[in-house]
């Protein structure tokens, strides 16, 4: 709980801690924009409380330059850095690859290869860029069971001989471009209790494994073991058990056409770091589920209607779109209001309404989110929104000339600058 009375203090001390000298980066960057695509983004060290601060600090209130009132990130490396080691300590023999679809930005990506993770790539471009970055082939897992002749040309062209498949087209493919690969069975999952449902695409029934091994052992192909996914966002724990006992048949089965698996993709859907209800990682490590009965909260939400509609600068064709995609949910925080900085701080003393708040663009599905708890907001007050890394910029558009938003890098964790 923060202290309601030591708020105007807060307010009063803390812009003159952010150094003078970084207001005129940040200035000046808006500025240089072309020229900064060319150089590696600056990783500053300092809190995300003081990079929000400087970022709005920097704004030239007179100035016609539509730039400064754009919406921006703040990214922390730090956080990266964090959820590796926690997943090399909680998961010492699953070695991270990171599916580079849900975050490619240059520094993520930089990092996690001076980390030593290895990436899980869906395309050609996705693995021509991981191998740019010097990351041998042998940390790059080509997980996308439907490939392009083209693109397995490249990956045998590149040296990169993991990758899945589920079906058998793709395996006659593959020995036709590739036959030395190092093949792994895609096999279908419940994803009942996932958000994002992904066996709908993806993931051979355990009732064609069989015939698959098969015809891959007719072809001479090297199979070396299993991967599932138990759909994005998963919420029920127990998924991923079920996931791993289904694999294991199929790792029996495989003895009967000569082979001898010792790999298993766990995939993806593990919570994020944030996440305190519901299932977390350390739950999904454990095992154990716990039920979360939202209806009923929504449900007495409801009969509260939103009073009031803002506006935006970024929105679902944006960052946002994970909210159609991936089924997140997106909650406004105030960043400034009334020229106040109010980042972290509870509001509780002014008076709140429900709102729904909407993205730029001219399309009515351009809408945030429906109905959120804010204070009255006037035109120039700033909302910000937490955890906004996965599956937010990566697949946003420019659709009715929004640009993407810029992303302002920092590190909580020091030892991150010595990865660049
Ligand atoms: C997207 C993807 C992942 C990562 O999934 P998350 O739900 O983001 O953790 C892992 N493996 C494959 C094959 C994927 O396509």
């Amino acid at each position: 709980m923060i202290d309601i009375s030591h708020q105007q203090e807060q307010f009063e001390v803390v812009p003159t801690l952010v150094p003078p000298t970084l207001v005129e980066v940040l200035k000046s960057r808006v500025k240089a924009s072309l020229i900064r695509e060319a150089q590696l983004p600056q990783i500053h060290t300092l809190p995300i409380e003081y990079m929000l601060q400087a970022r709005l600090a920097s704004f030239d209130a007179q100035s016609d330059d539509a730039e400064v009132d754009n919406a921006f990130y703040v990214a922390d490396l730090g956080e990266v850095y964090r959820q590796h080691l926690r997943w090399k300590f909680l998961l010492p023999r699953i070695e991270p690859f990171f599916a580079m679809k849900c975050n490619p930005d240059p520094m993520v990506m930089r990092l996690l290869a001076s980390l030593g993770a290895g990436f899980d790539c869906a395309s050609k471009n996705e693995i021509q860029s991981v191998l740019e970055m010097g990351v041998e082939p042998s940390r790059i897992i080509y997980a996308n069971p439907c490939k392009q002749n083209s693109f397995v040309k490249f990956a045998y062209n590149n040296k990169v001989r993991m990758m899945t498949f589920d079906n058998a087209e793709e395996l006659y493919k593959i020995k036709r471009f590739h036959p030395d690969a190092q093949l792994v069975l895609r096999i279908l999952t419940d994803d009942s209790k996932s958000l994002c449902k992904l066996g709908l695409k993806f993931g051979a029934p355990l009732d064609t494994t069989g015939f698959l091994l098969a015809t891959a052992q007719d072809l001479g192909l090297n199979v070396i073991g299993v991967s599932f996914h138990v759909g994005s966002g998963c919420f029920d724990a127990n998924a991923f058990g079920e996931a791993v006992i289904r694999a294991r048949r199929v790792f029996d089965q495989a003895r009967n056409y000569g082979y001898e698996f010792n790999f298993l993709d766990v995939g993806g859907g593990f919570p994020s770091a944030h996440v305190t209800e519901g299932i977390t990682f350390e739950k999904v490590i454990a095992r154990r589920t716990i039920h979360r009965d939202r209806t009923e909260v929504l449900s007495q939400e409801q009969t509260l209607s939103p009073s009031h509609m803002y506006y935006i600068n970024d929105g679902m064709y944006g960052s946002f779109n994970c909210i159609m995609f991936d089924h997140q949910i997106c909650e406004p925080k105030v960043l400034l209001k009334d020229g106040a900085f109010t980042y972290q701080q509870s509001l509780l003393e002014i008076p709140h309404g429900y709102a729904s708040v909407w993205g730029p663009t001219c399309d009515s599905i351009d809408c945030i989110s429906a109905k959120s708890c804010l204070p009255l907001m006037e035109s120039g007050d700033w909302l910000y929104f937490d955890n906004m890394g996965a599956y937010t910029i990566t697949a946003a558009s420019q659709f009715n000339g929004f640009r993407k938003s810029e992303i302002l890098y920092t590190t909580t964790e020091p030892e991150v600058s010595l990865h660049f």
